[in-house]
């Protein structure tokens, strides 16, 4: 074993030697927005919740009800007796949300991503996937036998390119992005991209992680602008939607072979009713009231507004440091004035481009919105000095 704790204890050093290594923070979320942490409570401003649903009454008695009635876990893979009619009812629910046929529920967001991309694609396709694409894309995309390539940041001309000179030399064609990006808080031009891949017959597959609940009036990054949407709307139910799993959204034909091959619904246990239950009633509040679903972004506004930084298009907006040492320096400056906003460093974010990453909810006070961006502004101006 001595290998093992060498081999173990060299990588965390070497890790913290650069100020890379990280640890968990025990962290209770009280409501939308406060948080308890190493015994205070602060404002959170790094939630994905970004709707406060996880906490709405209505969302957590659809649970309660359904964890009285059903248990804790669903009990089995989807395929033997874990398909609780509530996921079927959810499943309705997003594909009416997206506009399309059908969609199958996951485990979790990443799940769907690392059981999607391999199902669809195999020995001589191709993937061609966005540099900044989330993680569990390219966990995916590392999955599959796929040639697998890589197009410049919300580049259509490099796409198109890229589409020009590889599409005749494989079979079948996989272009992948985000819709929001998680780290950057930009949008993919999605109605674009879908014209694009459809003349070259690439299948387009966004993830709408960040996207649904709070662009698009709620229904996500293919709703943003009118045009074509692609034919493969992934995301997840663990942001705006307040709770636990994934999805995707698609025609009836690629649903049912999800459904039957995907490994990560065939071999991974099926949803916990609780969760489908919980997500059902989440959507109810999305659908019932897009005015709410744009407040996210208003608050996200109020705060590049302040700091003269370019208007926010999503939920999220990084404020960029530099180095991991720097961020986590701002990190705990913020934290003595009340407010929680992690540091994201590398490799979730490329090297020297460590950020606070600032996320917005309909349920954070104006007040408070303003408050910190003249506590981010003291930090940069500090920072500078
Ligand atoms: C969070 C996230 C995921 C993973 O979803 P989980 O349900 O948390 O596993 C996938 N894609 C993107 C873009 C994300 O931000």
């Amino acid at each position: 074993m001595d290998s093992l704790e060498a081999f173990a204890g060299g990588k965390l050093a070497a890790l913290d030697a650069r100020s890379l290594k990280r640890t968990l923070a025990p962290t209770g979320r009280l409501d939308g927005v406060r948080v308890e942490r190493g015994g205070r409570t602060l404002i959170s401003f790094s939630c994905n919740d970004y709707l406060g649903l996880s906490h709405h009454p209505a969302v957590k008695a659809a649970a309660a009800e359904a964890l009285a009635r059903w248990g804790s876990g669903s009990g089995a893979s989807r395929l033997i007796t874990g398909d609780n009619p509530l996921i079927e009812d959810l499943e309705k629910r997003l594909a009416r949300l997206k506009g399309a046929e059908a969609a199958c529920v996951f485990g979790s967001g990443y799940l769907a991503n690392t059981g999607i991309i391999p199902t669809l694609t195999g020995e001589g396709d191709l993937i061609l996937i966005d540099e900044l694409a989330h993680a569990c894309l390219w966990a995916g995309s590392r999955l599959s036998p796929a040639e697998t390539v890589m197009f410049r940041h919300n580049d259509l001309a490099h796409l198109s390119q890229l589409l020009s000179e590889k599409r005749g030399g494989c079979r079948r064609v996989l272009v992948l992005t985000d819709g929001v990006f998680s780290m950057d808080g930009d949008l993919a031009p999605v109605a674009d991209m879908a014209a694009l891949c459809a003349t070259h017959d690439a299948w387009l597959m966004t993830d709408d992680a960040h996207g649904v609940g709070v662009v698009g009036g709620g229904r996500g990054s293919s709703f943003v602008t009118d045009g074509p949407k692609p034919p493969l709307q992934m995301g997840t139910l663990s942001k705006a939607i307040g709770g636990y799993g994934g999805y995707l959204c698609a025609s009836k034909a690629v649903i049912d072979l999800i459904k039957t091959r995907a490994r990560t619904v065939v071999y991974s246990t099926g949803l916990p009713p609780a969760s489908a239950a919980a997500a059902i009633a989440a959507l109810d509040v999305i659908e019932g009231d897009a005015a709410f679903c744009a407040e996210p972004i208003r608050k996200a506004r109020l705060f590049t507004d302040a700091l003269g930084l370019p208007p926010a298009q999503s939920p999220i907006v990084p404020v960029m440091f530099g180095s991991a040492l720097a961020a986590l320096a701002a990190q705990r400056n913020l934290e003595t004035l009340g407010f929680l906003a992690v540091a994201i460093r590398p490799p979730t974010v490329a090297e020297g481009t460590a950020r606070l990453r600032f996320t917005f909810s309909a349920l954070h006070d104006d007040a408070d919105v303003l408050r910190l961006a003249g506590a981010v502004a003291d930090v940069r101006a500090r920072k500078a000095a």
